[in-house]
């Protein structure tokens, strides 16, 4: 479902904590205060996703890679066909409007496994040091399928997330660091841990590879596919270390960053993905060679996306929340379904779990505010924040992010400057416009929610209202 253009809207949510108006309900102190927990938007359409719910499904497999835009699928019909062989099969259905809370991996695997934000799951750092570790005191989903019957296991590519508890609540957690295209062999271990599991019992098993994390190199056999090796400007390493110490120099000297360097990195970053879809075909084999397909839910999804020179010099991630940041895949993959791509179904990282639960039976947890897909699609409206950590002065709200499609408004909190965008004709975001006619719409106002204290707390935002 398609809501008309509502920049106005946005431009008023943002001065809220400077002038709430009349028709929001206001707390003693003025500023706005929470209507509705869960925002779901009265009257919705039913999902298309409902079909989900139909497949009866016992057991759920997720992969959610670590640094994946949605835009370089072959799913979402990328330039390059970086998953030929899971996505010429039978048996899957793409959303195209799921995105990500933040831009970096720790505060988003910590709000895909609370269902809590930032702020309230309290993993929000930066972290960039072996001592800067952050916990959540918050339920996990792990630890609320162990109590429902499941037995789970987890598999992480990514040594950033010993820096938080999110290991815990798994029946089984092991890291797999292998370099590069650690997705197979993630898979792989998964697949010998189905095998060794108790049977007859319902499991969940959650998959991290971090193929197209800032590795510049994929598996050997994908090397050259897009680029040939010898137009590379670097030799391949598999040592992760060692190929970042010959790339970031390419990356930071004055005139490295040529545009055919940053083709060649693009080019790389997709034949990353080629392995991606190896490790993906392999666990749907390996599902189906177990009896397992008809029973098991297998989603394909992401952490955070990646910024790949879309402005002309940046590349990496966690700084910003841009749509090829934030705009995440979601790909469920079952024998019943019937190859579609489901546009409008607006999504967020937080629902992931509280759909899986509906669709397995278990009682939702009480501490999230995701919600399930499967009965109601909320209207294009979405929500994102990025906090960093400042040296000398803690972990700080730093940008938030609001869309209702096609509008998107992005708030600096370090400069209270807020910008807007019409993503229609400025994709990129290098157009900011000032906003006109405030109203609130419906389903912002409710998305907003308990979300609206968090730009209670941010002081002094302008926004330039011409009326
Ligand atoms: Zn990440």
């Amino acid at each position: 479902m398609r809501r008309p253009f509502r920049l106005s809207a946005l431009c008023l949510i943002a001065c809220a904590s400077q002038s709430p108006k009349e028709s929001r309900p206001s707390g003693s102190d003025g500023q706005v205060t929470a209507t509705v927990d869960v925002p779901w938007s009265e009257g919705a359409e039913a999902s298309p996703l409902a079909q989900l719910s139909d497949l009866g499904v016992d057991n759920v497999v997720v992969i959610e890679v670590d640094t994946l835009r949605l835009d370089r699928l072959s799913f979402y019909q990328s330039a390059r066909d970086t998953m030929p062989n899971s996505s010429g099969r039978t048996g899957w259905v793409a959303s195209s409007d799921h995105h990500s809370s933040t831009s970096w991996t720790n505060p988003s695997v910590a709000t895909l496994f609370t269902g809590l934000d930032s702020h309230e799951n309290g993993i929000l750092t930066v972290g960039s040091s072996e001592e800067d570790y952050s916990a959540t005191e918050a339920p996990l989903v792990s630890e609320h399928l162990a109590e429902s019957g499941f037995i789970t296991a987890f598999f992480n590519g990514n040594g950033s997330l010993e820096r938080t508890n999110l290991h815990q609540g798994w029946g089984f957690a092991r890291n797999v660091y292998d370099d590069p295209g650690n997705g197979v062999a993630i898979v792989e271990a998964g697949l010998d841990w189905l095998d060794s599991r108790r049977q007859g019992v319902p499991f969940v098993l959650h998959l991290r590879p971090s193929d197209t994390h800032r590795k510049w190199a994929p598996m050997v056999a994908d090397r050259g596919t897009f680029v040939p090796i010898g137009q590379l400007p670097f030799s391949y390493s598999d040592d992760h270390d060692a190929q970042e110490a010959v790339v970031i120099p390419l990356l930071v000297a004055e005139d490295g960053r040529s545009e055919a360097l940053q083709e060649q990195l693009s080019a790389v970053y997709d034949e990353e993905i080629l392995g991606l879809d190896r490790a993906l075909s392999l666990l749907l084999d390996g599902l189906a060679q177990r009896g397992l397909s008809e029973s098991t839910l297998v989603v394909f999804t992401a952490d955070h996306g990646e910024t790949i020179f879309d402005r002309g010099i940046d590349y990496g991630h966690g700084w910003a929340l841009s749509e090829e940041l934030i705009r995440i895949p979601l790909i469920f993959f079952h024998p019943s379904l019937n190859n579609e791509v489901i546009d409008g179904c607006a999504s967020e990282s937080w629902d992931l779990y509280p759909t899986l639960f509906d669709m397995l039976g278990v009682e939702p947890m009480i501490a999230t505010h995701g919600g399930s897909f499967l009965d109601n699609c909320r209207y294009d409206l979405r929500f994102s924040l990025y906090m960093r950590s400042t040296e000398g002065s803690g972990n700080q709200l730093s940008a938030l992010a609001f869309s209702e499609w096609p509008s998107k408004l992005v708030l600096d909190c370090q400069t209270s400057v807020c910008k807007a965008y019409d993503l229609t004709v400025d994709p990129l975001e290098t157009m900011p416009e000032s906003c006109t006619r405030p109203t609130v719409s419906e389903p912002m106002d409710q998305l907003l929610g308990y979300r609206s204290e968090i730009l209670a707390t941010i002081p002094e935002l302008s926004c330039d209202v011409v009326e």
